[in-house]
């Protein structure tokens, strides 16, 4: 019994030697040893982390729109809109302005502060810049912040839309380097990093995660963390995603990915990047609210709300009003 005591003891103190500083020099042995501690000891030290850098009661609001949906070149294995798979999936053109602006209206009446748009797109082509800016520019007047994701940017597209107002872009690194060649060959790992460098130094803020549960092991995982840890800056916004499998892309039927895993997950986002906002995204309608709550403990603080997240169903927000209810969260 002596024993059992003071090996816990020692794994709590080894904790909360961890410093919250802000790190760019993350190696794969310290980060594994954080997936590795205790549960408890874990959720612990990201939690004390979160509350040095948040207000622990306090969880963002983004709302999702697909304004151009289906058909993309790109062959993103977990991805619906693919031209590669056929998922039944309708098609869409670039939507108009009057349909965005009427769902930015009911986003930010419904309580979010950020609306996010995404294009099926490998990338932005300069014919669609200022369709986009215009885009930014009407939303914006709502009073909302904006985000896009549109595929691979070039230096001065990105700092056009910086012009234009646009205040976030999302850019994911799906995986860890090694992982990611399995998942996607239309383009590199090397593209994705070119990308978030136009962002970040065209001054936009970065939108940068990616999804767990494709298959990957947990090196993966810590690998996929300290490539956004190590940036130059971090992402002021971090998606994690669960895989949703949808049928007709070949992850349908990919082995489920433990629950108390991706806390793991998100709570070492946390620990390594703490003052970045670390954002529950999709899967979520796959967790209870038992998992939601211990993701929102572990450093979790922004959220997709909705009915839709690009194509595939989040919970609706009565449910998330009352999970935040229950909670004593306040979105904002
Ligand atoms: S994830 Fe993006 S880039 Fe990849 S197939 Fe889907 S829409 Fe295209």
């Amino acid at each position: 019994m002596k024993a059992t005591n003071e090996i816990k003891t020692t794994q709590i103190d080894q904790v909360s030697t961890y410093s919250p500083a802000i790190r760019h020099d993350w190696n794969v042995e310290e980060v594994l040893q954080l997936f590795a501690l205790p549960f408890s000891d874990l959720i612990f030290k990201a939690a004390e982390i979160h509350r040095q850098n948040h207000n622990p009661n306090a969880v963002q609001i983004s709302t999702l729109l697909s304004i151009k949906t289906g058909s993309c070149p790109e062959n993103c294995k977990y991805c619906p809109q693919s031209a590669h798979y056929n998922t039944g999936l309708e098609k869409e053109s670039l939507m108009e302005i009057p349909k965005i602006l009427e769902a930015a209206k009911a986003a930010k009446e419904a309580g979010a502060s950020r609306f996010c748009m995404g294009a099926a797109w490998r990338n932005l082509h300069d014919r669609d810049v200022e369709k986009i800016c215009n885009i930014v520019d009407e939303v914006k007047k709502t009073g909302l912040e904006t985000c896009m994701t549109l595929g691979m940017l070039t230096d001065s597209q990105s700092k056009r839309l910086k012009e234009a107002g646009l205040d976030f872009y999302n850019h994911n690194i799906d995986s860890s380097p090694e992982f990611y060649s399995e998942i996607i060959s239309t383009r590199s790992f090397e593209d994705r990093l070119n990308t978030l460098k136009n962002v970040r130094e065209a001054g936009l803020n970065v939108c940068s995660g990616g999804i767990v549960g494709m298959g990957e092991v947990r090196e993966d995982r810590a690998k996929m963390l300290i490539v956004l840890a190590n940036l130059p800056q971090h992402p002021q916004s971090v998606p994690i995603n669960m895989l949703v499998k949808v049928k007709g892309t070949p992850m349908e039927k990919v082995e489920d990915l433990d629950q108390f895993e991706f806390i793991r997950t998100i709570a070492v986002a946390r620990i390594i990047m703490p003052q970045s906002v670390v954002r529950l995204s999709a899967g979520r309608e796959l967790m209870n609210e038992q998992t939601q709550a211990l993701c929102f403990i572990a450093g979790a603080n922004s959220i997709f709300y909705g009915e839709k997240l690009l194509t595939t169903s989040n919970p609706e927000m009565e449910r998330d009003n009352k999970l935040f209810e229950k909670l004593g969260i306040t979105g904002r």
